[in-house]
């Protein structure tokens, strides 16, 4: 993103719209450290209601190469090429007793780095793939995050992404019942190694009975549950049934 310097006022109503507090007042004029940008957009979608001098642009190909991951992982409404894989994620939390593709007996885990509030890097994502990777998980093939490894089996992010930035990068995979514990050892470990914050998804079928056996193994480990469920309205037909 760029502030066409001889329309901007010096304003300042831009600065707290940026999430990455990359927008700053130098000379009477907002500037942006592009270091710091998510390329989220934010400054220029508030602009035909906020900026008074319409002075937010992107700069023609500023998001060829691999800045464009930036804009990819940032911007909601933004469709890019970089790895041919639409959307931050998969929809599986949202559509999984349509799909049924997390059956009894697996968890399908997402976590959300960068999330709530601070953003990431792909360095910090990094730290939480590749000590996944000592435990041998199967990334998701359909999350764009995945598709920027340079090896998936280690976890490790292709270098050329690693000073990347953006909102948030959320990694994807699903493992045995029996995998849990030591994967959530190795996220607690990571934990204390971040620069940022993450939200740990889990998705876990209701047993024949009702119960979430889970639950009070998490509970024992220190991880305070909140249960949240989707509701299928009967709109979807099933395509697994197990
Ligand atoms: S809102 Fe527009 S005019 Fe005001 S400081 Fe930001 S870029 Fe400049
Ligand atoms: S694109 Fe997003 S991160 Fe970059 S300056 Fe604008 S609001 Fe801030």
């Amino acid at each position: 993103m760029r502030i066409d310097q001889e329309k901007c006022s010096g304003c300042g109503i831009c600065i707290p719209y940026c999430p990455a507090n990359a927008i700053t007042i130098v000379n009477k004029k907002a500037q942006i450290d592009e270091d710091a940008c998510f390329e989220c957009g934010n400054c220029s979608r508030i602009r035909v209601v906020r900026c008074p001098k319409k002075a937010f642009f992107e700069q023609p190909g500023l998001y060829e190469g691999t800045r464009a991951a930036r804009k990819f992982f940032s911007d909601p409404m933004t469709t890019h090429s970089v790895t041919k894989i639409p959307g931050r994620g998969t929809e599986e939390v949202k559509t999984n007793d349509v799909t049924g593709r997390v059956v009894r007996g697996q968890i399908g885990i997402a976590i959300e780095m960068g999330r709530p509030c601070l953003g990431t890097s792909m360095e910090q994502v990094e730290k939480m793939t590749s000590a996944l990777g000592t435990l041998g998980i199967e990334f998701e093939e359909m999350n764009p995050l995945t598709h920027l490894m340079d090896d998936r089996e280690k976890g490790t992010i292709k270098p050329e992404y690693m000073n990347e930035k953006m909102v948030s990068a959320i990694i994807e995979f699903g493992i045995p019942v029996s995998q849990m514990v030591p994967v959530i050892n190795v996220i607690k470990d990571v934990a204390n190694k971040l620069d940022t914050v993450f939200s740990l998804d889990m998705i876990y079928r209701f047993e024949e009975d009702g119960s979430l056996p889970i639950v009070p193994v998490l509970e024992d480990m220190g991880i305070r549950v909140r249960k949240n469920s989707k509701v299928n309205l009967g709109l979807g037909r099933p395509v697994v049934t197990r």
